[in-house]
């Protein structure tokens, strides 16, 4: 990520227009990919959106450790079966490896934590959205849901710059919603790219 993002999630640079960018990580970004339900059968809205919530403070937190860790502020949670059995943030930069995304060390974690490189009925929490790489070993792990926070106008690859997970060419499709705790994800990449720009000039 360099530092221009942050002008475009501070709605102030060109590409799709300020009011659109607002609107589009103040909502709930709700996907219906081709009757994908994004609430799992037999589950309430409410129950779930209570669940998201909780389980996006977690990614949350994670993202302001990869902050103090000065990486840029991505967390992400794995959950299969009511359980957060995978956990990561952006750690590129201090592991020197461009795969050290959140989404991919969490996916990491859960399928050790699960002994098996698939992931079946997990949901996957990640405070930003997905660039192609994420998507791309979201669907290798059979991810059965993903919910993620602000929407990444540069590199989104969920609905923003690409909607990968419509491609019609995919084995294993799976509902994605964005929108859940936007503003604090967001909130968090903006202090943290102003601060990177302070110390720069
Ligand atoms: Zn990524």
């Amino acid at each position: 990520m360099r530092p221009s993002r942050i002008r475009r999630v501070d709605g102030a640079a060109g590409g799709v227009a300020a009011g659109d960018r607002r609107a589009g990580l103040r909502s709930r970004v709700r996907c219906d990919h081709r009757g994908l339900r994004p609430v799992p059968a037999g589950v309430s809205e409410a129950t779930q959106a209570a669940a998201d919530v909780a389980w996006m403070r977690e990614a949350l937190g994670l993202a302001a450790a990869a902050e103090a860790a000065g990486e840029v502020p991505v967390g992400a949670v794995l959950v299969q079966q009511g359980r957060a059995i995978g956990r990561g943030y952006n750690r590129p930069i201090g592991l020197h490896d461009p795969t050290a995304h959140a989404e991919v060390r969490a996916l990491r974690e859960a399928g050790q934590q699960a002994g098996n490189y698939r992931l079946p009925g997990s949901t996957l929490y990640v405070t930003l959205e997905p660039c192609l790489m994420c998507v791309g070993a979201i669907i290798h792990a059979r991810v059965a849901r993903l919910v993620y926070g602000a929407t990444d106008p540069k590199t989104g690859a969920v609905h923003s710059c690409y909607r990968l997970l419509e491609a019609n060419a995919l084995n294993h499709r799976l509902p994605a919603q964005g929108g859940v705790l936007a503003e604090e994800s967001a909130a968090l990449l903006q202090r943290f790219f102003r601060a990177r720009r302070r110390s720069a000039g």
